[in-house]
C-alpha cells in the first residue's frame, strides 16, 4: 500500500532527535503529575496576578493646607505615598505663589518647628528633609503637621491629612492641586483714599505692620515714592 511519496515503511525517530522541549516532557508521567502541574500553574497565575493588582493600587494622600492666621487661603493637594516631602514642598510653593528659587522651608510635627522639624528643604528640592517619603512617618486620616516657608518671614501653614485613598491609577500627574479657596479681589488702599477703586496686586508689609492690618496696593501705587523702601509681596490668595 502506498500513500503519496512515502512507501509503506514507517520511520521512527529515536528520542534523542526530538526537540529539546519534548525531552523536558518526561514529566508528567502520571495523572498525579498532571494535577500537580496544573495546580502549580494556577497557583503561580493567581499569585502573580494578585501581586500585579497590589502594585497597581497606589496610596494617595489628600492634604488640606491652610495659612496660619489667614485660614481662608487653602489648597487641597493629592500626593502619592511614595513621593517625598520635597515633592510636597514644591507644589505648595507653586500653588501658593511662593518663591521657587529662594528661601528654605521645613515640615514639622508638633507645635514647635525648630524642635521637631523633619529637616530643611531648599528651593531646588534638596536638603535633609527633602527625600523623606510621605508614607514613611505613619500619618493617618486627621494627622496634622506643620509647614514653614522661609525662616526669615516665617510663614506658617497647617497641613492636615484629610484622606488616604487607595486607587488604581495609570496616570502619573502627582502631586496635584484638587481644589482651592475662591480667589478674592482686593482694592488698592492708596487709590481708595483718593476715591478710586483699583484692583490691588501687592501687599505692603511695612504699611501693613504700621496699620495693624493688611495694606493692599495696585502695581502703580506700589512703585510710588511713599513705598520706596517697603518690603512687598504678591497678594496671597
Ligand atoms: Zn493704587
Ligand atoms: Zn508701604
Amino acid at each position: 500500500m502506498k500513500s503519496g511519496a512515502h512507501s509503506g515503511k514507517v520511520e521512527f525517530k529515536p528520542m534523542e532527535e526530538l526537540p529539546a522541549t519534548f525531552e523536558m516532557g518526561r514529566f508528567p508521567k502520571s495523572l498525579g503529575d498532571h494535577v500537580t502541574i496544573n495546580l502549580m500553574f494556577w497557583f503561580n497565575y493567581f499569585h502573580i496576578e494578585a501581586r500585579y493588582m497590589e502594585q497597581k493600587k497606589i496610596r494617595i494622600y489628600r492634604f488640606r493646607i491652610s495659612m496660619r492666621g489667614r485660614g481662608s487661603i487653602w489648597r487641597k493637594i493629592d500626593i502619592r505615598g511614595d513621593q517625598t516631602f520635597g515633592d510636597l514642598d514644591r507644589i505648595i510653593r507653586i500653588s501658593f505663589n511662593l518663591d521657587t528659587f529662594d528661601h528654605l522651608s521645613e515640615f514639622y510635627g508638633g507645635k514647635q518647628w525648630y524642635r521637631s522639624g523633619f529637616g530643611s528643604i531648599n528651593p531646588l528640592g534638596e536638603g535633609e528633609g527633602a527625600d523623606l517619603r510621605i508614607d514613611s512617618i505613619g500619618l493617618g486620616t486627621g494627622s496634622k503637621i506643620g509647614y514653614i516657608y522661609d525662616f526669615g518671614s516665617e510663614t506658617h501653614f497647617y497641613v492636615t491629612l484629610q484622606q488616604v485613598l487607595e486607587e488604581e491609577i495609570n496616570e502619573d500627574n502627582f502631586p496635584r492641586v484638587v481644589s482651592e479657596n475662591k480667589k478674592k479681589e482686593y482694592y488698592c488702599s492708596d487709590c481708595a483714599s483718593s476715591g478710586k477703586k483699583t484692583i490691588a496686586s501687592m501687599e505692603c508689609w511695612a504699611c501693613s505692620e504700621n496699620a495693624g492690618k493688611l495694606v493692599y496696593l495696585c502695581g502703580k501705587c506700589a512703585e510710588s515714592e511713599k513705598h520706596e523702601d517697603h518690603l512687598m509681596d504678591d497678594i496671597m490668595n
